[in-house]
């Protein structure tokens, strides 16, 4: 990496409501229910938002498991028995500490004041104003609650997930008989969390719905620093495989008081954003905190049995929030140049990522030999690649609205093709054009997909 954590400031041309504005402008990200007035910090992702989620989960999906042999996929319930979030402690210590102003009737995370605005003058801090009357800090619990079944009573609470991670923990002993696991092995999911969090906001980086994946890997206890490790260096590098920018990435220990009521040490992979140095991912060593918590309220032991030992094993857990790793990818890709003076904005985002692979372009919309050589291109390439046929507007208006979406190539039908059967490939990041036969345009692109890429060539 050079000069990793360096940095103070973001460089680039993004800033959280550029990236929002083109989220919203090009149908990647809508505020919720807008239409009402939408709902705090929530929100839907639109057409290109969905591609490039799905992107995103499938590359997680295709190095934490695919690629791996150590490690088996989940998808567990939302909502659990609650007493799994008795015995996790999330009942009694899933909470941050609030602050009310009595002036404004506004509440605040106690260790957000710094970053929170007064609601009497935005451009101050809660406290900070002559009428400010603010609370002592009290804990206020993240989860949201709900009541299962016809009867609305103490019996029936029950509350929509704050994390994934007890929904394996709680498998341990189906997953370990069922499948051909060993430690150190890994469980891995993909899937919805909700927390009523006091102050969310800078658009999907802090919300109360969102998505998270994350992975619990079972180790030896003697040997759960040396995994810790291990994965802080992994996730590291499939952020860096992806193209983020090394300057604006760093790994930072949790201090003591800073650690949550389960783990015994914690790394954050932090993501340089416009709103500075802010928690990406965390790598977490839970100990055996779960499982024994767990064995000790089910009554079911929760250990690793072999042949000629029985221990409880200790857990690594990488978690990253999948709306986080979106706002962390569009931060990095976005770029504002000036070519051939005009403006062009554009996602260089990685071809991986990218929710169009290809577009393909007939250079007259209403040239019917044209129109005859690029349909079944297209045709051809979204059988095995995203892929956008456009045939409306100028040619530079089209490759315009690619480089906005972050396509990363576009593929351009001519004159020349109906006399030689060649095509132009042009290349999103460095604007130049090659011709190459229409024939091995589809080979050419699948076999770039697989290599590597970088920002910035
Ligand atoms: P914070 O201290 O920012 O509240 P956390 O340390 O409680 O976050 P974890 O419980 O470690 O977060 O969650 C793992 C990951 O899930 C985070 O690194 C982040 O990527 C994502 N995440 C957590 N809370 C949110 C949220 N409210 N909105 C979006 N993503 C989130």
């Amino acid at each position: 990496m050079s000069a990793p954590g360096q940095l103070e400031q973001f460089e680039g041309d993004a800033t959280i409501e550029k990236v929002a504005s083109l989220c919203r402008r090009r149908g990647f990200v809508f505020p919720t229910s807008d239409i009402y007035g939408g709902l705090g910090s929530s929100f839907d992702f639109g057409h290109y938002g969905v591609l490039l989620t799905q992107n995103i989960k499938g590359e997680w999906q295709r190095s934490m498991i695919q690629e791996r042999d150590d490690m088996v996929a989940i998808d567990s319930a939302v909502i659990l028995n609650p007493q799994v979030w008795v015995a996790s402690g999330h009942v009694a210590g899933f909470s941050d500490p609030m602050i009310d102003c009595r002036t404004c009737k506004l509440r605040f995370r106690a260790d957000h004041l710094g970053q929170s605005a007064c609601g009497k003058r935005p451009s101050k801090h809660p406290g900070e104003h002559s009428e400010c009357d603010l609370t002592e800090p009290r804990h206020f619990n993240l989860m949201f609650e709900t009541h299962v079944g016809a009867v609305r009573d103490d019996a029936s609470v029950a509350y929509l997930r704050p994390e994934t991670a007890q929904g394996i923990f709680v498998n341990f002993k189906d997953v370990t008989s069922s499948l051909r696991v060993k430690p150190p092995f890994g469980i891995a999911q993909i899937g919805k969390s909700f927390r009523n969090e006091i102050t969310p906001g800078n658009f999907l980086f802090r919300v109360r719905e969102f998505e998270q994946m994350e992975m619990e890997y079972f180790v030896p206890p003697a040997e759960a620093d040396e995994w810790h490790r291990y994965w802080i260096e992994q996730r590291v590098n499939w952020h860096l495989n992806l193209g983020v920018r090394p300057s604006h990435l760093r790994v930072r220990a949790h201090d003591a008081s800073e650690l949550s009521h389960y783990s015994s040490a914690t790394s954050d992979i932090e993501y340089l954003f416009p709103i500075g140095w802010q928690e990406l991912e965390g790598v977490a060593n839970r100990g055996d905190y779960d499982l024994r918590q767990h064995s000790e309220a089910s009554g079911t032991k929760l250990e690793w049995i072999g042949h000629e030992e029985r221990y409880v094993p200790y857990v690594i857990e990488p978690a990253i929030g999948v709306g986080r790793a979106f706002l962390t990818f569009l931060c990095d890709a976005y770029d504002e140049e000036v070519v051939a003076e005009r403006p062009r904005t554009l996602l260089r985002l990685h071809p991986r990522l990218a929710p169009v692979k290809v577009a393909v372009l007939p250079l007259i919309g209403r040239d019917a030999a044209m129109v005859e050589k690029a349909r079944p291109l297209y045709e051809d390439l979204r059988r095995s690649m995203s892929a956008e046929y456009d045939d409306t507007a100028a040619i530079g208006k089209r490759y315009r609205r690619q480089d906005e979406i972050g396509t990363p190539w576009a593929l351009t039908i001519d004159e020349q093709t109906l006399a030689d059967g060649t095509i132009t490939l042009r290349d999103r990041d460095t604007l130049q054009q090659e011709r190459i036969p229409l024939d091995g345009a589809k080979q050419l692109l699948q076999d770039r997909l697989e290599q590597p890429w970088h920002p910035r060539g």
